[in-house]
Order: C-alpha cells, then sequence, then structure tokens
C-alpha cells in the first residue's frame, strides 16, 4: 500500500508526540485526523480533523476508522482492543496490535525481548507477596519492582535493596501484578531508534547516550560514546525485534550498557520516542518522517547524523524560565500545553555540540 499526497492519517493520542507526527504528516501532504479522549491537548491544533472520545467508543471508532487510510498511534497504551476494532473495518493500523500488546505488559516484553535473541537483567514476575518473596530469594536483593502495565517515565516502579519490607513494596503497588527484575549496575543508558517499512526494509538512527531522573529522561546527546561494534550491535538486535514483531514504523529500544560493551534490554516503546527528538535538527530525515513515511508505504529517508547534539527535556517549572533564556539556550520546541505540573514535559531544547 502507497498512500498518495493527500491521503489521510489517523492518529491514536494527541500528545507532543502525535502533535511531531502530524508536523511531520502535514508537511509531506497528507491530511491528519486524531482521535483521543481529551479536550485539550498538545495535538489538538495541529490537525485536519479531531475526534474527541474514549478509546472506547466504538461508534466513534468506527466512524474514525471510515474516515482514515491508515492509523497509527502516538502512545503505547492504547487499548489494543481499539486497534483491532479499526483494523476489522478493514484499515490498516501500523504498527500492529501484536507490537502494541507486548509493550502494554512487561512479563510479555521481557518474553519476547528473550525469544528475538536479547538478553534482559534476570526478572520474574510477582502475582503475590510469597511471589516476590520467592523473586526476591532468586534474583538478589537489590531490584526493581515493576508494574506490568501502565508504567511510565519510572512511575508504578519500587526499588528493593536488602533492607527493604517487601509486604510494604507489594502494598504499595496496590497488588497489581507486576515484575521483579534485578537492578543492572549500567555505565550508560542507551536506545536505538529504528524504522521498519511494510517490505521489510529498514534504517537506524545513531544511538543516543540517555540519562534519566527519577525515572524520566532529562538529556540525550548523540552519538553515545561506545565501541563501534558495540554500536552495530545494537543496531543489529533492534534489528532482530523490528523483524520478530513484523513491526511498520518507528520503534525505540532501550539499552543498558554494561563492563563497556554488554547490551541489556530494558524495554521497547512501539512509536517515536522522547530520546529521538534531536532527529529534527540533527538528521537528514527525522524520526517523526520516517514513522510516516513507513506508516504511509513511502520509501524510508537517510537517518545520517548530520552533527552531534544534545537534547534537553524541558520538565515541570523548567519551561517558565524567561523564553529569551530558552531561546538562548538550543533550539526551542514547546508541546503547547497550558499547566507546567511538576514532572510534565513542556518542551525540550536542542543543541549542536561540537565535533
Ligand atoms: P523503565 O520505566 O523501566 O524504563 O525505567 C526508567 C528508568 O529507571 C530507566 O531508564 C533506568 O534509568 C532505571 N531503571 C529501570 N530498570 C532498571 C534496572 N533493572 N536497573 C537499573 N536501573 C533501572
Amino acid at each position: 500500500m502507497t498512500l498518495p499526497p493527500g491521503a489521510t492519517i489517523g492518529i491514536l493520542g494527541a500528545g507532543q508526540l502525535g502533535r511531531m507526527l502530524a508536523g511531520a504528516a502535514i508537511r509531506l501532504g497528507f491530511r491528519v485526523h486524531i482521535l483521543a479522549p481529551e479536550d485539550a491537548a498538545p495535538a489538538r491544533a495541529t490537525c485536519h480533523a479531531y475526534t474527541r472520545a474514549d478509546y472506547g467508543d466504538a461508534g466513534a471508532l468506527s466512524a474514525f476508522a471510515a474516515a482514515c487510510d491508515v492509523v497509527t498511534v502516538e502512545f503505547e497504551n492504547v487499548p489494543v482492543a481499539a486497534v483491532e476494532a479499526i483494523a476489522a473495518a478493514g484499515v490498516p493500523v501500523r504498527p500492529n496490535g501484536r507490537a502494541l500488546a507486548v509493550a502494554q505488559d512487561r512479563a510479555e516484553e521481557k518474553r519476547f525481548l528473550e525469544a528475538a535473541g536479547l538478553v534482559c537483567a534476570p526478572w520474574r514476575p510477582v502475582d503475590s507477596l510469597a511471589d516476590l518473596e520467592a523473586a526476591a530469594a532468586a534474583i538478589g536483593p537489590k531490584a526493581i519492582l515493576k508494574t506490568r502495565r501502565q508504567g511510565y517515565d519510572g512511575k508504578g516502579q519500587r526499588r528493593l535493596d536488602a533492607g527493604s519490607d517487601l509486604a510494604e513494596a507489594w502494598q504499595g503497588l496496590s497488588g497489581a501484578p507486576a515484575i521483579l527484575e534485578a537492578h543492572v549496575a549500567f555505565e550508560m543508558e542507551i536506545s536505538v531508534l529504528i524504522a521498519r517499512d511494510g517490505e521489510g526494509a529498514r534504517i537506524t538512527y545513531t544511538p543516543p547516550q540517555n540519562h534519566h531522573a527519577m525515572g524520566i529522561l532529562r538529556r540525550s546527546r548523540v552519538p553515545a560514546p561506545l565501541p563501534g561494534a558495540v554500536v552495530e550491535e545494537a543496531k543489529a538486535l533492534a534489528g532482530q525485534l523490528a523483524d520478530q514483531l513484523d513491526y511498520i514504523g518507528v520503534l525505540a529500544l532501550e539499552f543498558f550498557v554494561v563492563s563497556g560493551r554488554r547490551l541489556i534490554a530494558n524495554e521497547f516503546a512501539p512509536r517515536v520516542h522522547n530520546s529521538g527528538h534531536w532527529s529534527v535538527e540533527a538528521c537528514e530525515t527525522c524520526q517523526f518522517e520516517n514513522h510516516i513515511r513507513a506508516v504511509a508505504g513511502w520509501p524510508l529517508g537517510d537517518p545520517a547524523l548530520r552533527f552531534p547534539a544534545e537534547m534537553e527535556n524541558l520538565i515541570g517549572e523548567d519551561a517558565e524560565a524567561p523564553v529569551a533564556d530558552l531561546l538562548s539556550r538550543g533550539r526551542l520546541t514547546l508541546y503547547g500545553k497550558q499547566a507546567a505540573r511538576p514532572g510534565r514535559k513542556m518542551g525540550h531544547l536542542v543543541r549542536r555540540l561540537a565535533p
């Protein structure tokens, strides 16, 4: 399927990723129709049509499907049933519902990553306090308890240590199904952004090094300071994952790097990713454009890095600095969000680094 310019790309979700995807789609001459439950959302201002509806609203999904030539997603927690309803109406959804289903459940995700040949930190599913005690005995005291579903930006996580009260940790997650994962003493976190088209052709971006604070991405610097062989291995592993998922679009795979070269897969996001925002300024073809090209059946664009770059997230009150100050610190993107709540991603800066 190759969509002609003027065709309509549907996006489920209306956050900043949807806003930047819509911008790329409009630049290439597409129409953009967004469905999301929010009234005020970053992408509402950047689309031709906006359906405000819950993802479970069958009537709204059916009308949305009828209005779109292809549908994609801007966040991974879109209910799989919504994606399946659109696909059942005969409208392709890219990436497919299976990729979303796997990414929505940390246990399924780990199993899938391991089956695809990647190495994850030791982990165990945890559905009860007894499971947690057994898992802690097997994995060791330094570990992270993570809810299987709905965790992002460090939410739904509890760090455990030798002195931790397991019962309290288990209650802290309100008994939600979880996994216990060994703590990884990593030297570096990196991510690989890869785009794959409907014929299986792939392009891979130069991996950035990512710095998190309190579980939230603060900055990404590209290229990550790693030997070429490690970079090539990380790219190859992302390719294996994308192939196994029969994936169409951009996905981001996060790794911990240990001992300078071992790659431990953390998680993947079936969508464009915050750690790739520098690609707009620093690459021949950015992640948003390549996602839209893949989804539309267009040839993928060159991901080559034109210069080393750093992306800094503006989180909460960071974005309340005087505009002149923000502008002096890099190329500014703001997401159009009204309230700067703590921990909320409001925008980002990208600057060119000396080679
Ligand atoms: P996640 O939501 O799983 O990506 O976790 C958010 C961040 O917490 C990661 O980017 C790491 O900085 C940290 N983190 C998560 N899992 C582990 C782990 N097993 N060992 C060490 N740090 C971790």
